[in-house]
């Protein structure tokens, strides 16, 4: 196995393991347990003496490999994988946390992150403050002697802030606190946390990893003395491990990704560009455009924009509804990064749990839509925009 291969070719032949009848496409080994040929076998197994599997729950060969794939593309040491985004964001944060311990997250977060370190984790007596985590100023100030963990996701849903992770990853390194980031957004392609100083990598491979909308997955990457110190007993103890025919799935799924990100992100452009001429549009938000207010850290922090366009109509919830609904080919959906483009409005949807005061200080307003790129023809996409945006009302 090369480190010297480029993603793509990573993507495709990373960590594939071979069984004796040297089958062509990854086998899927649906099995919960694993025989011995001997006790001494099994004693010496479950010493750690030998290396092999003892449980599903433990580890497989089909997850094993779609966790290694994973390794090398995000220059991980090790990783595991989850049965959803959601099981991969708690065990990384509730794995290294204790009572008394502090967590700095930023509060424009995946709506069920948000809930993990704002409602679950004071349960359990550890204490979290919630940042604009756009100014490292507000990090910094957040700080207190018993904080663990920082958390971000950049850019950020729905409205795609960006947070300087090296800044957040220097502040963490003073005090001795590690930075989990939820990559989801930017793709294992065009950002690399682990390189930005980050500790810990977190991914829902339910979104571009799978890119088409068939199952649930995740994964937690970091170096390999981190999870022997903090996830390995949590993982096997607690149990959220990945189905090996959903690491089959994603394993095929991970083959196309460069494929399917290069034509999201480039019909994410052209469409981003597209609306902000429209006079029925108050606002165009993308990581690819050099109005985006940030555009200065997305330089430094990623290689490509994004397959995510937020943008804001003029005529309010009212507008936003009846573009959704006069779409043809774009999909009325609240998941993200499948081949297929999906739109939704993030105020009545994914974030109708938020106040209106917490959805203002997100940027979220009434007339606030998200759309997902898929990999359709670019020209279709955009006549499908003219002709519904032709039907909102001024
Ligand atoms: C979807 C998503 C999650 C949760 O992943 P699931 O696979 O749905 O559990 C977490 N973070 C971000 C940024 C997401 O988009």
């Amino acid at each position: 196995m090369s480190k010297t291969w480029r993603p793509a070719t990573q993507l495709v032949h990373g960590g594939t393991l071979r069984s004796q009848y040297g089958e062509t496409s990854e086998a899927i080994y649906l099995t919960q347990g694993f025989v011995y040929d001997t006790s001494e076998a099994a004693e010496a197994r479950f010493k750690g003496e030998t290396d092999g599997y003892i449980y599903a729950r433990y580890g497989s060969p089909t997850n094993d490999m779609f966790e290694k794939r994973m390794c090398m593309l995000e220059g991980a040491e090790d990783a595991r994988a989850t049965a959803s985004g959601m099981a991969a964001v708690s065990a990384a944060i509730l794995c290294q946390v204790k009572a008394g311990d502090h967590i700095v997250a930023a509060r424009a977060l995946f709506g069920s992150c948000r809930w993990v370190v704002e409602t679950l984790a004071p349960k359990y007596g550890i204490e979290c403050t919630l940042v604009d985590g756009r100014d490292l100023k507000n990090w910094e100030e957040a700080i207190r002697p018993n904080t663990k963990v920082f958390f971000l996701e950049s850019p950020t849903n729905p409205t795609l802030e960006i947070v300087d992770i090296a800044g957040v990853a220097k502040l963490a390194n003073q005090v001795g606190a590690k930075v989990v980031v939820d990559n989801v957004f930017a793709t294992p392609l065009f950002q690399k946390p682990l390189e930005l100083g980050a500790h810990i990598v977190v991914y829902s491979a339910t979104k571009h990893i799978d890119g088409q909308g068939r199952c649930l997955g995740g994964v937690v990457l970091a170096d390999k003395a981190w999870i022997d110190e903090n996830l390995h007993d949590y993982f096997r103890h607690t149990g959220p491990a990945m189905s090996p025919f959903n690491a089959w799935t994603l394993l095929k799924g991970i083959e196309t990704l460069p494929l399917r990100v290069r034509q999201q992100t480039q019909n994410a452009a052209k469409i981003a560009d597209f609306l902000a001429e429209q006079n029925k549009v108050a606002k165009v938000i993308y990581p690819g455009r050099k109005d985006h207010p940030q555009a200065d850290i997305i330089a430094r922090q990623m290689t490509g924009g994004s397959t995510l366009v937020a943008f804001e109509l003029k005529g309010g919830k009212e507008a936003a509804f009846a573009l959704q609904n006069a779409l043809d080919i774009i999909k009325i959906s609240n998941n993200l990064g499948d081949s297929k483009s999906l739109i939704t409005h993030p105020a009545t949807t994914t974030h109708k749990n938020l106040t209106e005061e917490a959805r203002a200080e997100l940027g979220i307003s009434p007339g606030t839509v998200r759309l997902s790129a898929g990999i359709e023809d670019t020209d279709d996409l955009i006549d499908d925009f003219a002709k519904a945006l032709a039907k909102v009302s001024a």
